[in-house]
């Protein structure tokens, strides 16, 4: 399998070398060249399987260049870290209503099912080509502390993570600065996630120096993660009821567009989902998108779901780019023009089975307890804006991206109890090891210099 650019100015690449890439030297995204087409008798074939066999199933179809048995062992490690033994687990809360719990990953996020692969498959390369390689990112929460998870004591590796001194949870900080790990720095900038972010790019910019360290970006861009997403999906479709599974809609809190266009992407291969709701916070650029077809940036509002608080959704290029028949000159000028003037109104918007919804910092913790009420269920603040506008007309699987126990506070403002989960409470316990940095590119630079592999 060949992977192309959206802006379609660049060759096609390998699996490996579009996941070493990242983003396309055009600016772009890589996506699959041809999408296969799933069966019934696929399907059918795929329903008994694990969790581990299912995503080798699929995977195998996407990275070709990655020999099957190595892959195979690649994709079993990944998921040996969740404390679930159905990895993904269904929770009935009523005939209409379930839940896909994608929290029980080290992280407690459901960005584990990504980079837990993403980290395996880093170090394969590593491996392969006989380099080490230097993973730089900065972070307000949940990716820092996944994509440190994933290359926790890898040999030939080493992750450096800014994140804004004092601005994260204490757990979310626990996270990345308890690990232990020889490998893993956690860097406490002195400023705010938006310093660090600039320091980042001024750094990435520097080809030199980039170069010289082989350093590589984690973020929600990059392909190996929408294809990991991919699979959550299937093995969910494949554990709903027979007779409902092609009636459900699958609700999604969405950000980056990363998680629910994997999804879409799994549709668009000939898997029978209705339809899927995009479930924003008050930051809410792809409700406006779905429901005016306008999209257009506005400043972001920090809210009770942090991970959700975005300007630009980056993923929704790659829906553009197959929502309008891979005509990457369209993309360009879509994407030129959101970046000259903030915005790009669509003529003829096409939603495909998309809706949307919006949940303001007002009535998150009022659906935290309704929810908690009627079923007895605990949801994280980023869950419960799936919860705000459910069908009427159907059944609704909605994704629970994090555990509550990751944010005791909005919870125990709700509901009066705090959630707890037992790897945090081990975090607790053990050493705190940051590095105070100043949000300057020669401090970091300097810093990078000392403790690269
Ligand atoms: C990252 C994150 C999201 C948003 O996911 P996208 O792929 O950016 O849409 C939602 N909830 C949680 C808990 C997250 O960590």
């Amino acid at each position: 399998m060949k992977y192309v650019s959206t802006r379609g100015q660049t060759a096609s690449l390998g699996f490996c070398d579009a996941v070493a890439t990242g983003l396309a030297p055009d600016g772009g995204l890589y996506l699959p060249e041809t999408l296969p087409q799933f069966t019934a008798s696929d399907l059918a074939c795929f329903a008994p399987l694990g969790y581990a066999e299912l995503c080798f199933e699929f995977l195998k179809l996407f990275a070709t260049d990655i020999p099957p048995v190595t892959l195979h062992e690649i994709i079993n490690r990944s998921y040996t870290k969740f404390a679930h033994p159905d990895i993904a687990p269904i929770v009935k809360l009523d005939d209409r209503t379930s839940v896909l719990e994608l929290f029980h990953g080290p992280t407690l996020a459901f960005k584990d099912f990504a980079l837990q692969l993403l980290g395996n498959l880093y170090e394969h390369q590593c491996a392969v080509r006989h380099q080490t390689i230097n993973v730089l990112g900065a972070t307000s929460g949940d990716t820092g502390s996944a994509a440190i998870h994933g290359l926790l004591g890898k040999p030939g590796t080493a992750i450096f993570i800014l994140y804004p001194d004092g601005r994260t949870s204490p757990l979310q900080e626990r996270q990345m600065a308890c690990t232990g790990a020889h490998n893993v720095y956690a860097l406490a900038v002195d400023g705010s996630f938006d310093d660090a972010q600039a320091a980042l790019k001024d750094i990435f910019a520097d080809q030199t120096f980039r170069t010289h360290h082989r350093l590589s970006a984690v973020n929600s861009i990059n392909l190996a993660r929408v294809l990991a997403q991919c699979v959550y999906y299937l093995y969910a479709y494949l554990r709903l009821p027979a007779a409902t599974r092609n009636e459900t809609e699958f609700v999604v809190p969405t950000g980056n567009f990363g998680n629910v266009l994997a999804g879409w992407m799994l549709q668009k291969m000939g898997v029978p989902i209705h339809s899927f709701k995009v479930a924003t916070n008050q930051n809410d650029i792809l409700h406006r998108l779905f429901t005016t077809g306008d999209y257009r940036v506005s400043s972001v509002v920090p809210s009770l779901a942090p991970s959700m608080d975005i300007q630009v959704s980056s993923n929704f290029e790659r829906f553009l780019y197959l929502s309008v028949g891979r005509d990457a000159a369209k993309v360009r000028e879509v994407m030129n023009t959101f970046k000259t003037t903030g915005g790009y109104k669509f003529a003829n918007f096409n939603r495909d089975t998309f809706s949307a919804s919006r949940c303001t910092d007002a009535e998150i913790p009022g659906i935290i307890k309704s929810v908690y009420g009627r079923y007895g269920y605990i949801v994280d603040p980023h869950t419960a804006c799936g919860f705000v506008d459910l069908s009427k007309d159907r059944p609704s699987l909605v994704l629970a991206t994090a555990s509550p126990a990751k944010f005791p506070d909005t919870i125990i403002s709700a509901i009066g109890i705090e959630p707890k989960d037992p790897s945090l409470e081990a975090l607790k316990a053990r050493p705190l090891k940051k590095h105070l940095i100043k949000a300057e590119p020669a401090a970091i630079r300097a810093f990078i210099d000392k403790h690269a592999v």
